[in-house]
């Protein structure tokens, strides 16, 4: 074996991931249910001594990038702003990361509201942890992909997915409590209780550059700071009619009524789980999906008739998943029904003149990780 490679290079991944249920909760200090999935972005690092990131990438229309390793937000865009911003973040927490050339390789489809973005940074960072040692734990990865996310792509988007990349486990999902900043394995035998989670992937793709995440984000703080509250995840234990009637603004009362009753629907989903009951869920995941849809109105026509049209042919419940505008729906089926679920979502979308969706079936999977041939 060729010592000085098993030194200065590693291979790590890490998956995408599916919302379970507890949408647009993680910025409000409150709770989200992700799973890791199968589907995973690889990231072979191998470091440079030139001060120079080269960083390329297998997936369809990414052109191969360089720039410096010390580039500052706004430098690189693009895919590779993906990268740029990890090490960016990293070095900017004074963690003195050298150049590197970064190969990314992935199956997790992008911008299909499976957080391909944060497996790719997620991916970047456990590999950089590893190859120099750095030492850090996941949720201070977590903290730094946010910042990544936030600062050099600039998308205002939560720790949630990072989470559930780093965090993932084998047959569980993930209780993620965002102001505790932790995130907690809890039992989702879905295989073993006869079901099957189908993704129904839109192919209406979402920008959370764009207003709509943002916009939903800035209103939730002005009703946090309305209430006189830090986030609104402190007023979990008021009565929710008493906090929405301190609001005046018709959007605004929706905007937190969905926040607020999410985060109860993440803890009875929860529940459910931890009793083994895991067939119980659906009616949880369809109420999200209409308070996304009525109240928080993140939901586009396609996401809508591929709830319905999942629901119609016997799915237990079914729910738009990710941050909106797009992406991919979620249904919980009968193992035996799946294949029955799928056909009616393509039906329907053929009959509404919409492109063929990609429909395929995920499982709870493990976390980032560094490849052992690499270690
Ligand atoms: P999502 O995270 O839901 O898939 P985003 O819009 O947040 O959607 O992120 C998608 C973007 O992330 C892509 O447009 C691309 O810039 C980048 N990206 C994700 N995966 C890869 C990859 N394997 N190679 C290069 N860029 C990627
Ligand atoms: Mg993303």
């Amino acid at each position: 074996m060729d010592v000085h490679a098993a030194v200065s290079e590693r291979t790590g991944s890490a998956p995408g991931r599916v919302n379970l249920i507890g949408e647009h909760t993680d910025y409000n200090g409150g709770f989200a249910l992700p799973l890791a999935i199968p589907a995973r972005t690889t990231a072979r690092v191998r470091a440079r001594d030139d001060g120079v990131v080269a960083a390329e990438s297998t997936a369809p229309g990414t052109e191969p990038a360089r720039f410096a390793v010390d580039s500052s937000p706004g430098d690189v865009t693009g895919w590779a702003a993906y990268v740029a911003g990890v090490f960016w973040a990293l070095r900017d927490a004074g963690h003195d990361v050298p150049g590197a050339d970064v190969r990314v390789d992935s199956t997790v489809p992008s911008g299909a509201g499976l957080s391909s973005s944060h497996a790719l940074e997620c991916a970047v960072a456990v590999t950089l942890n590893d190859l120099h040692g750095l030492g850090l734990d996941r949720t201070t990865l977590a903290l730094l992909v946010q910042r990544a996310e936030n600062h050099y792509v600039g998308a205002p988007t939560g720790a949630m997915d990072q989470m559930a990349s780093l965090y993932g486990q084998d047959g569980h999902v993930i209780l993620f409590d965002a102001r505790a900043m932790t995130a907690e394995p809890v039992p989702c035998d879905l295989a073993g209780a006869g079901l099957s989670l189908v993704v129904v992937d839109t192919r209406v793709h979402h920008e959370h550059t764009g207003g709509g995440y943002g916009a939903r984000r800035a209103t939730c703080e002005a009703a946090a700071a309305l209430l006189g509250v830090k986030t609104l995840r402190e007023v979990q234990d008021e009565l929710v009619k008493d906090v929405l009637a301190q609001l005046e603004d018709d959007v605004m009362v929706r905007r937190v009524r969905h926040v607020l009753t999410e985060n109860a629907r993440v803890l009875d989903t929860v529940a459910l789980l931890r009793a083994g009951r895991p067939g119980e869920i659906g009616p949880l995941l369809t109420a999200s999906h209409t308070s996304m849809r009525d109240d928080y109105e993140i939901t586009v026509a396609e996401v809508d008739v591929a709830v319905e049209a999942a629901l119609t042919a016997g799915a237990l419940g079914a729910r738009m998943t990710g941050g909106g505008f797009g992406g991919s729906v979620i249904a919980l089926t009968a193992a035996a029904d799946e294949a029955r679920v799928g056909d009616a979502v393509r039906a329907a979308f053929d009959q509404h003149g919409y492109a063929p969706p990609s429909v395929f079936t995920v499982r709870p999977a493990a976390g980032a990780g560094i490849e052992e041939s690499t270690q």
